[in-house]
């Protein structure tokens, strides 16, 4: 038969100009990707290598990893030539790490405007030595480290100042023809981050990577992420994104590919339909959804399970997904495809669910 038609987005990505990042593309004419950054001490090699192994499997496409002192950078070839995935070294100040990261194989690096300054007249040969090693670089503007003298001229970090210290630095690499760079331009406030990444989005074709900075503990930091994120990518401005939380990368990892989920910038995995609960309820749905949730973690197939706290809206809601229940009287009304399939007691809902969960992945040959 026909294929089924893509799933419907918001809007279309703004045409950007594309950029690699080591295997992983940057830039329109590819998804948009996810990253995180280890947390480890970059000197810890196997530790370093550990975490960036479970952020793989999270499904994080590129890592980045601080690279603050000269044992920093001599840990880098290790962990760029056994990483899976792009690794990009981070790195603030000195332009003798950036020859390092690039000499070791790091896919791309980062630079951040606020202190480039200093070696301004080192953009030359940083632009040089990359482009000769296909290293792409970013561009990292900060609200906490921008230019002394734009904050004199702004008084403090505003969307103005953010793009013109972004537009400035690009102008460096561009004199010297080197074009293989992506911009962000972060803030802690997501109005002021938004704000900041439309402006610059009509200054030029480039790639942008989006962050909200010290976005905070995982709820607070998911809610600013997600709200910035989805008010940009909506008109198609974003083309990697990396969440900061003040939790594990893995958690970075997992609201990135949630948000991107969201908005069909990348097909939907499991996804549980499960209601608010409310007077109607007969049935504990706050610890059944839990349950469902924890037994069906890691299923990458597409699968829409629906846990419904009463026959209200449960069986409507239930028929809609590929999996549901709809809880009543003591039982539970297992639907597959909008039909029952069958009604088990209350206590055996959770298994059951996850059984015909397994079921219905390994027909459809993609578990
Ligand atoms: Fe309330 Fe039933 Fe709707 Fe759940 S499905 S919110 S219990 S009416």
């Amino acid at each position: 038969g026909m294929p089924a038609p893509p799933p419907p987005v918001l809007s279309p990505r703004r045409k950007t100009r594309q950029i690699k990042v080591g295997k992983v593309g940057v830039g329109s004419d590819h998804q948009v990707s996810v990253q995180s950054m280890t947390t480890t001490k970059t000197t810890d090699i196997n530790g370093t290598l550990q975490q960036i192994a479970e952020l793989t499997a999270a499904g994080c496409d590129i890592v980045r990893v601080a690279c603050p002192a000269t044992e920093d950078a001599e840990a880098l070839p290790a962990i760029a030539q056994k990483s899976q995935i792009p690794v990009i070294a981070d790195i603030h100040f000195q332009p003798k790490y950036v020859y390092k990261a690039i000499e070791a194989g790091c896919a791309a690096v980062r630079v951040n405007p606020g202190n480039i300054r200093k070696f301004d007249d080192q953009v030359k040969q940083i632009s040089k030595e990359a482009a000769d090693a296909g290293v792409s670089i970013r561009i990292g503007v900060n609200a906490g480290s921008l230019d002394k003298r734009l904050m004199e001229k702004y008084g403090k970090a505003t969307p103005e100042a953010l793009v013109e210290s972004a537009v400035w630095e690009a102008s460096l690499f561009e004199e010297h023809g080197f074009n293989d760079f992506k911009i962000s331009v972060k803030h802690n406030d997501p109005v002021i981050m938004v704000r900041a990444y439309e402006l610059l989005a009509e200054r030029g074709d480039w790639p942008l990577h989006l962050g909200v900075t010290e976005a905070g503990p995982a709820f607070q930091g998911t809610i600013k992420s997600a709200t910035a994120f989805g008010t940009l990518l909506s008109q198609g401005i974003g083309d990697t994104i990396r969440v900061s939380l003040s939790a594990p990368p893995v958690e970075e990892i997992k609201v990135g590919n949630q948000i991107l989920e969201s908005l069909n910038l990348r097909p939907r995995k499991l996804e549980i339909v499960s209601c608010p609960s409310c007077g109607r309820a007969q049935v504990d749905v706050y610890s059944l959804a839990d349950k469902v949730t924890a037994g069906l973690e890691g299923l990458e197939v597409p699968l829409r399970v629906a846990v419904m706290g009463c026959v209200v809206n449960g069986p409507g809601e239930a028929r809609e997904a590929d999996l549901g229940v709809a809880s009543g009287n003591g039982k539970g009304q297992i639907f597959v495809k909008g039909e029952v399939i069958k009604t088990v007691p209350e206590s055996a809902i959770v298994e059951t669910l996850i059984e015909e969960a397994m079921r219905i992945a390994d027909e459809s040959g993609l578990a």
